[in-house]
């Protein structure tokens, strides 16, 4: 079991981390950062492997990853 931490704040909505999540944790936020690009949203707590692929992938070092 894995747990991330998604910064809206430094997301600039690319959703690289949404296509390398082989367990479908991560989705688009309905909403808007102040920046104006829409956030990555953790959802899906019970099957994130702390893989951290998400993580690597960034280009904005916006996802922590805990395991
Ligand atoms: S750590 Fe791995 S399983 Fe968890 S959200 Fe990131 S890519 Fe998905
Ligand atoms: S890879 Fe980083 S910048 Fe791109 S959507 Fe995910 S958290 Fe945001």
């Amino acid at each position: 079991m894995g747990e991330i931490k998604i910064d809206r704040e430094k997301c600039k909505g690319c959703e690289l981390c949404i296509h390398f999540c082989l367990n479908d944790c991560i989705v688009m936020e309905d909403g808007f950062n102040h920046k104006g690009y829409r956030p990555s949203l953790f959802i899906n707590v019970e099957k994130c492997s702390g893989c951290a692929v998400c993580a690597r992938v960034c280009p904005d070092v916006a996802i922590e990853v805990w395991r």
